[in-house]
């Protein structure tokens, strides 16, 4: 039986925080592997602000995740319907000879509860939980989870976001491939 982790997310962009959660996780040996999904309709942010195109965030989750062994950035969310919910991705990755176990960061597991289907999140995977700065690791009672702790990355989505809008520097914050497409895309200004 193969251990493939699931690091789900929105990378928008893609940051050294991400990097760090799956090499912590590789390190640690409780996966074989790696799979990140590139949400396409990332229900939790929708109504935050808009959400850089599918594609664009495809190119630059693959980007950031190039030199990184036994890691497939995946854009299998793409195909599924509806709002794109860990429960049908789990479902659709399912296979016989492949054990998943969903990874989130800790600010991800406190928001579990509110998650579509939790009970049979619940019920039917182990998560992978992962320290981070200004979180607490709080999940709801029925959750089993294995808590992965790695050296605090401070670094989000929404800082990128903001510094990029401010004409600052991200280049301590992302794979310079990354920090290419942000530019080249014209990203978050
Ligand atoms: P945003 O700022 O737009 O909300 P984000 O930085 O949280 O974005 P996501 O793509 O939403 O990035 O996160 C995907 C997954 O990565 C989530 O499980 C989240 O908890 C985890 N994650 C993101 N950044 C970190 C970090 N610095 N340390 C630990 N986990 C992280």
């Amino acid at each position: 039986m193969t251990i493939t982790g699931v690091f789900g997310g929105t990378f928008d962009p893609p940051h050294n925080g991400h990097v760090a959660v799956v090499e912590a996780v590789l390190a640690a040996g409780v996966v074989d592997r790696v799979v990140v999904p590139v949400a396409a309709d990332p229900w939790q942010k929708t109504g935050l602000g808009e959400i850089t195109p599918f594609s664009i965030r495809y190119e630059m989750t693959v980007a950031a995740f190039e030199s990184v062994d036994r890691v497939t950035v995946s854009n299998i969310e793409q195909s599924l319907e509806g709002p794109s919910y860990t429960y049908d991705l789990l479902n659709a990755l399912a296979a016989d000879d492949i054990e998943h176990k969903p990874i989130i960061g800790a600010d991800a597991a406190s928001a579990l509860a509110t998650w579509h289907r939790m009970e049979d999140l619940a019920q039917g995977w182990e998560f992978i939980v992962i320290n981070r700065p200004g979180h607490q690791i709080t999940l709801p009672e029925q959750v089993k989870f294995q808590s992965i702790v790695m050296e605090p990355v401070d670094i989000s989505s929404t800082d990128i976001r903001l510094a990029t809008a401010g004409r600052q520097q991200v280049s301590d914050r992302v794979s310079s491939t990354v920090e290419s497409l942000i530019v080249k895309h014209g990203l978050y200004t």
